[in-house]
């Protein structure tokens, strides 16, 4: 059984190296975000308290993510283990998590400010079909254009270099000390999330041991 929790700041590739690990060693793949789009996308209760949250602009708070969070582990439709990704969010979740299941260690994959800033900034948005793109890896093949409907290509609305510093300084202040908690257990693997995402994944695997070759 593998238990592990992973956490990086938007743009480090977290959920996509957290869906690569658990698709190759038969884990489970705990998104919180997931399971908050899931709800509103099937307009479920929980997803009607999160649509008028998010529609008032804030986040959903730290209960709700323990709320559906403890929901779906006691569904225990695991054999092999799990990767929990977006939580726990505070030292008290830390704290709780820790006592409650036998962690095997924290993946944390690491991003400078810098590189954040970059990666994030160089996402567009179609206006046209909602395509995502990226001007750093995945460019359409003319400008601005949009590869499949033609439509023009925009930054979303809320990545602007002051709405990402403020995510960027919200992110450190809210991980740092669930980070210095597990980090005192000598739970957290630091991973560089700044090469390739290959890299990154067999550098993952090789930190904590895994075969390398599923
Ligand atoms: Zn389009």
């Amino acid at each position: 059984m593998r238990k592990y929790v992973i956490m990086g700041v938007q743009g480090s590739g977290k959920s996509s190296q957290a869906q690569t690990l658990a698709a190759s060693y038969d884990l489970v793949h705990i998104s919180v975000g997931d399971i908050f789009r899931w709800q509103v996308q099937n307009h479920t209760k929980l997803g009607a308290q999160v649509r008028r949250i998010m529609a008032a602009g804030e986040l959903v708070d730290d209960d709700m993510a323990e709320a559906v969070t403890a929901q779906r582990l006691s569904e225990h439709d695991w054999n092999y283990g799990f990767v929990i990704d977006g939580f726990p969010r505070n030292r008290r979740q830390a704290e709780f998590f820790l006592e409650s299941y036998d962690i095997d260690a924290v993946i944390h994959l690491d991003l400078p400010d810098s590189e954040v800033r970059r990666r994030v900034l160089a996402r567009r948005l179609c206006a046209g079909c909602g395509m995502d793109y990226n001007l750093i890896e995945g460019r359409p093949a003319t400008e601005g254009v949009c590869d499949v409907c033609g439509g023009a290509l925009i930054p979303r609305e809320d990545d602007t270099e002051e709405a990402l510093a403020v995510r960027i300084r919200d992110y450190h202040e809210k991980t740092n000390p669930v980070l210095e908690l597990f980090a005192r257990k000598e739970y957290v693997v630091n991973v560089d999330a700044r090469p390739p995402k290959e890299v990154v994944q067999k550098e993952i695997r090789e930190r904590l041991g895994l075969p390398l070759d599923a």
